[in-house]
């Protein structure tokens, strides 16, 4: 493991693994999105402590669990609100559009990545999407705008017309993980040399088992991540810092046009 704190040296160390490699994967955490004012869940300061998530089990089993994650949901969003991508997800955008990087397989819930630019159909949302809702019995998408003046005015979880719970869209804790997103993560994961782990603790699973599947398989795991992780010690290259002054470079300059 060779580690960089250096912000030109981790710059340049990025650009080499980026143009050497064949195909790179970016598997993504909240890390990403901390310059947009979305906070990250384990940093000591972070609002999640102020509303902490409500537990699957919890959600399913009382009507009062199920009213406090949506207070809770709201008083989030109201915090994040209007959040635009920072220069992180903008350089991934526009790595992808150089056709300098494969997939983005994200635990964010925040849909920054597609904000930036990053097309729909090539980001695996491993724990799903906070910007809208769904019904937990059939399955019927809910919009945000149309079930928080009721529930204002209610103080009551919202229901769908089957009578099924309704939920943020977004993975719990205890909650199965979606199947598809799984599958392509996977085989975004074995199919690739290059898997640049940036933003996140490494300590949520599943998730956290792609980037060893990754490594395992022979591509070079680089992490991007201002504090140590578990997975240090795995990687090839641990670049140390703020993730939006390392990428910064790249939201701008095509590497491309720079290796011809
Ligand atoms: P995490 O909070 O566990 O870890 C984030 C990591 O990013 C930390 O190690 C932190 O030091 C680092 N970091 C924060 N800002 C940084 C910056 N500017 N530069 C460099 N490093 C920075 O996040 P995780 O590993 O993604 O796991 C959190 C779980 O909570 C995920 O399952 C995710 O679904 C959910 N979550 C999502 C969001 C989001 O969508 N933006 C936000 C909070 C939590």
């Amino acid at each position: 493991m060779v580690v960089i704190e250096e912000l030109e040296r981790a710059q340049d160390a990025l650009a080499r693994c980026l143009r050497e490699c064949d195909r790179a994967v970016a598997f993504t955490g909240a890390g990403l999105s901390t310059e947009s004012g979305i906070p990250d869940f384990r940093s000591s300061d972070s609002a999640w402590r102020r509303h902490p998530p409500v537990p699957f089990k919890d959600f399913l089993a009382d009507a009062d669990a199920r009213a406090l994650a949506w207070r809770r949901k709201f008083a989030m969003d109201d915090l994040t609100a209007g959040a635009r991508p920072g220069r992180g997800p903008r350089a991934l955008a526009r790595l992808m559009a150089d056709d300098m990087l494969g997939d983005i397989v994200t635990q964010n819930i925040d849909g920054l990545h597609e904000s930036a630019g990053a097309p729909a159909e090539r980001i695996v949302e491993l724990h799903g999407n906070g910007g809208y809702a769904a019904c937990l019995s059939c399955g019927a998408r809910h919009e945000l705008a149309d079930l928080r003046p009721r529930f204002e005015a209610t103080g009551l979880a919202p229901e769908c017309a089957c009578g099924g719970p309704v939920k943020s869209a977004t993975i719990a804790f205890g909650q199965a993980m979606p199947q598809e997103a799984l599958r392509r993560a996977r085989r975004a994961s074995l199919n690739c040399d290059l898997y640049l782990a940036i933003g996140s603790s490494l300590v949520v699973y599943p998730a956290a088992a792609f980037p060893v599947l990754a490594k395992e398989n022979g591509a070079a795991l680089v992490i991007v991540n201002r504090e140590p992780t578990p997975l240090d010690a795995a990687a090839d290259l641990v670049l140390r810092g703020d993730i939006g002054s390392i990428f910064a470079p790249f939201e701008s300059c095509s590497l491309r046009a720079s290796t011809s």
